[in-house]
């Protein structure tokens, strides 16, 4: 059955996500803060909208997926919000990754206007979404999700429900510190190795003959050994995503040394300019001060 939909944020996320619900026939109402990239959107029979609370004006389902907790709570709460227009028995999805804290205050000016929320962030990168198979992790009213079930099935391949409103960010929060931490380390071994001569691609043969291997960086690796650090998932996202893992870890009293010493590395990688980049570009803070590069099979020193 087409329903009304409203999806906000048109980015590397919410760009296939929003073509895949209007392939399965949806009617969607999109914004963008930056109209440009509602266009391709709007050639595929979308309505474009020129406020967040224009797309939810009518909209049975709102969708978002913004950079951070700053840009969700502009949306919902600024001027021309989605607060302004949203029906009461309509439901705000939201895959953003923001701090769970915010998220449960949304969810509150929401519940004001009688609509319900579900937080329900994503993992599977830019792949995932283009193909439908997102993993989605659910805070919120289980009758509630089941009542999205249906939309959320088109745009993911598992839907795993983790409680009350912000269970769905906690969640989210504890896989990226745990993603973010194998990446760097993986990075921080590749440097060791080829300071002292191995070749990337050796080592590479060995981590995959290893109980080490990983599929992440199975999938990361090619990337960095090209050098090509086109933005599946920015640096400045991952960085801002460990900021929230351990403010939810200080406010609980949980200890997280190694996403704390690991986060710096992202913050170091994020001065340096290197923000926009995939987060995979964190080895290039670690490359410069081994003075070496973990490069298509020949591990190059700065000297050479
Ligand atoms: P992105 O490409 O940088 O897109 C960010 C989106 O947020 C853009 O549409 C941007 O609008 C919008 N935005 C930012 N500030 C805004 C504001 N103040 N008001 C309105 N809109 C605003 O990021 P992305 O990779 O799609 O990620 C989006 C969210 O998904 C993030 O929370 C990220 O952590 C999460 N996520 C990403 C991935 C991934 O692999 N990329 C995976 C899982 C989860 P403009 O176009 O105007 O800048």
């Amino acid at each position: 059955m087409s329903q009304s939909i409203g999806f906000i944020g048109l980015g590397i996320m919410g760009q296939p996500m929003a073509l895949n619900l209007l392939n399965a026939g949806h009617k969607l109402a999109v914004f963008n803060r930056t109209r440009v990239k509602a266009e391709p959107l709007e050639r595929a029979g979308a309505r474009v909208a020129g406020s967040p609370a224009e797309a939810a004006c009518d909209a049975e389902f709102v969708i978002t997926i913004v950079s951070d907790s700053a840009a969700m709570e502009e949306v919902v709460l600024g001027k021309g919000g989605v607060l302004e227009t949203i029906g009461s028995s309509a439901v705000l999805i939201d895959s953003s990754t923001i701090s769970p804290t915010v998220s449960r205050k949304l969810a509150c000016h929401l519940a004001g206007k009688g609509a319900a929320m579900l937080d329900a962030p994503v993992t599977g990168s830019k792949h995932g979404a283009e193909k439908g198979e997102l993993t989605f992790m659910i805070g919120g009213e289980r009758k509630t999700l089941d009542r999205v079930l249906p939309v959320l099935q088109l745009l993911g391949k598992k839907h795993i429900y983790c409680g009350q409103n912000g269970a769905g960010l906690s969640a989210k929060l504890a896989q990226n510190a745990i993603q973010a931490t194998m990446v760097e380390v993986f990075c921080e071994g590749f440097v060791l190795a080829a300071k002292a001569g191995v070749k990337p691609t050796t080592m590479f043969e060995i981590i995959q003959s290893s109980m080490a291997r990983a599929s992440l960086t199975d999938f990361k690796a090619p990337f960095i050994f090209k050098g090509d650090f086109t933005p599946y998932f920015p640096l400045k996202l991952m960085h801002k995503d460990l900021q929230l893992a351990l403010e939810a870890a200080y406010a609980q009293n949980v200890t997280m040394p190694t996403a704390a010493s690991v986060k710096e590395v992202y913050g170091a990688a994020k001065a340096k300019g290197k923000g926009d980049l995939d987060y995979a570009a964190v080895i290039t803070v670690l490359e410069e001060i081994a003075g070496v590069e973990v490069r298509d099979g020949a591990a190059k020193t700065s000297r050479s």
